[in-house]
C-alpha cells in the first residue's frame, strides 16, 4: 500500500509528466491535486507528442484511473478540449473522475487575470492569464463554484450574483471595463456540468478505499517548490500549494499514505515568467543551453515561452527537496549536458558579502549572486544508454556530485524526452 508523489523540486517544467508517464505504467491511480491548466507536462510515448495542462499524466496507461482532486482549479472547456484531442489522436478513452468538490475556474477569471497583469504594466507576475489567482482567490474569499453547484440552479445563482458584486465595481472603477451579469453564465455552466456528470464522483472516497484496497497511488504536483506560496519565491509563486504535503489535502489522501516523495529536478536549470533566478545565464550562453534543452528546445508548454536558462543550482534544489519532504529525485534532461566541456554548478550564493548554502528569504533573493564550480563534461551522446554503469565516468561523477550536494538519493536518470529513455540509479 503506498502513494507516491511526484514533485517538481524548483521552479517548475522539471519534466515531472515524463517521470510520472514512465512511472504510472505500474499505479491504479494517478491524481492531480492542485493547480490548474496554468502550466504543461510534456510526454512522449507511442502515440506521439502531447502537452498536458489538466489531465492527469496517467491518461496514456489503460489500467489507471486518473482522478482530479478538490484542490484543482478546473477549467471545463480545458478538460473537454484535451480529452477531445488525446481521442483524436488514437488514445484509448482513459478513466477519468473529478471531485465533485473541485471548484471550477470561470470566464471572468481569466479575464481578471489579463486586465489586472495589463494593470500591473512592468510590474506583472508574468502571469500564464488562465485565470489562476483570481479563481484562488475566489476560493479563499468563499466565492468560488464547486462542481457539485452545477447541479443546483438556485444555489449556482445565488453564488455568481454573489461572486459579481465585488468583482462588477473593480470592474467600473478599477478597469473601466463593462459589468457581468450572473445570467449570462448560467445555461451555460449547466451545460458543461451535464457533460462532465459521468466523470463526477466523491473522489476522497474513491482514494481512501483504493488506499486501504491496497492499491498504488501516484500524486502528481504541478510547478515545482520554489512556486509554492508559503516556501517559495513569494510574490513570483503560484496561487496553489506545490508541495507534496499538499497532496492529502486537495486529493483527500490520509497524510500518514505518502511514503514515497519523488523531487524531479532537471540537471540544469529553467524558470517561466518573472521573479528572482539567481544563477540566470544569459545571451549565447543561455542560447545554446535553450536551444538543446528539453525535447525541442526550452519554450513554455503552455505559453510558448523562452524559458530562462540557468545552470544546476544546487542552493535551491537543497531546499526544494527539504520542503517536498523528498525520499528520492528524478534528474532528468542530463543528455542535454553531452556538448559542454566543463559544467558549472551553483553551489553557494553570495548575498551582501556573505556566503550562504541555504535558500534565503525572498527579500534577500534579488541581493543573492550565484558562486560557481566546475564539473568535468563527457562530450557524448549518453540518450541511448540504460544502465548507469554504463555512462561516461564523468557523467556518473556528475550525478554523484549533485547528489551529495542535495542530500537525497537520485533513483532516476532521465537521458532523453521519450518514456524508455530512463535509468533506474543501483
Ligand atoms: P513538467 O511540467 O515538469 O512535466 O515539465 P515540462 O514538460 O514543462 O518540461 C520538461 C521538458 O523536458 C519537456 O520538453 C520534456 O519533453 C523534456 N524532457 C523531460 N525529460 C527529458 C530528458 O531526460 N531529456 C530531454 N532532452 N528532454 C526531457
Amino acid at each position: 500500500m503506498s502513494v507516491t508523489a511526484i514533485v517538481g523540486a524548483n521552479w517548475g517544467d522539471e519534466g515531472k509528466g515524463k517521470i510520472t508517464d514512465a512511472l504510472a505504467a505500474k499505479c491504479g491511480f494517478v491524481v492531480r491535486y492542485q493547480g490548474g491548466a496554468n502550466a504543461g507536462h510534456t510526454i512522449i510515448n507511442e502515440y506521439g507528442k502531447f502537452a498536458l495542462h489538466l489531465l492527469p499524466s496517467g491518461v496514456f496507461h489503460p489500467n489507471v484511473v486518473n482522478v482530479i482532486g478538490q484542490g484543482v482549479a478546473l477549467d471545463l472547456h480545458k478538460f473537454f478540449s484535451e480529452l477531445e484531442e488525446l481521442l483524436s489522436r488514437g488514445v484509448p478513452a482513459p478513466e477519468l473522475r473529478v471531485s465533485d468538490r473541485a471548484q471550477v475556474v470561470l470566464p471572468f477569471h481569466k479575464l481578471f487575470d489579463e486586465l489586472e497583469e495589463k494593470r500591473l504594466g512592468d510590474s506583472a507576475f508574468g502571469s500564464t492569464k488562465t485565470g489562476i489567482a483570481p479563481f484562488y482567490s475566489d476560493k479563499y474569499f468563499k466565492l468560488g463554484i464547486q462542481v457539485a453547484d452545477l447541479y443546483n440552479t438556485d444555489r449556482l445563482r445565488l453564488r455568481l450574483e454573489q461572486s459579481l458584486i465585488s468583482k462588477n465595481i473593480l470592474l467600473e472603477h478599477l478597469y473601466n471595463e463593462p459589468i457581468l451579469q450572473p445570467d449570462h453564465y448560467i445555461d451555460e455552466l449547466k451545460q458543461l456540468g451535464e457533460r462532465l456528470k459521468p466523470y463526477v464522483c466523491d473522489t476522497t472516497v474513491l482514494l481512501q478505499q483504493a488506499y486501504h484496497r491496497g492499491e498504488q497511488i501516484l500524486a502528481e504536483g504541478q510547478l515545482g517548490a520554489l512556486r509554492d506560496p508559503d516556501n517559495g519565491i513569494y510574490p513570483f509563486s503560484t496561487s496553489s500549494s506545490t508541495l507534496a504535503g499538499f497532496a492529502t489535502v486537495g486529493a483527500g489522501l490520509p497524510p500518514y499514505a505518502m511514503n514515497r516523495i519523488v523531487a524531479v529536478t532537471k540537471a540544469y536549470s529553467s524558470c517561466v515568467g518573472a521573479g528572482p533566478f539567481v544563477n540566470e545565464i544569459f545571451d549565447a550562453e543561455a542560447d545554446e543551453l535553450r536551444r538543446r534543452g528539453g525535447d525541442a528546445g526550452e519554450f513554455g508548454a503552455t505559453t510558448g515561452r523562452p524559458r530562462r536558462m540557468g545552470w544546476f543550482d544546487a542552493v535551491a534544489t537543497r531546499y526544494g527537496c527539504l520542503v517536498q519532504g523528498a525520499t528520492e529525485v528524478a534528474l532528468t534532461n542530463l543528455d542535454v549536458l553531452g556538448y559542454l566541456d566543463d559544467i558549472p554548478v551553483c553551489v553557494a550564493y553570495k548575498i551582501n558579502g556573505l556566503q550562504t548554502e541555504s535558500f534565503p528569504v525572498p527579500a534577500d533573493l534579488d541581493q543573492a549572486k550565484p558562486i560557481y564550480t566546475k564539473l568535468p563534461g563527457w562530450k557524448s551522446d549518453i540518450s541511448g544508454i540504460r544502465h548507469f554503469g554504463e555512462l561516461p565516468d564523468s557523467a556518473q561523477r556528475y550525478v554523484l556530485t549533485l547528489e551529495k550536494m542535495i542530500g537525497v538519493p537520485i533513483k532516476w536518470i532521465s537521458n532523453g524526452p521519450k518514456r524508455e529513455q530512463i535509468i533506474e540509479k543501483p
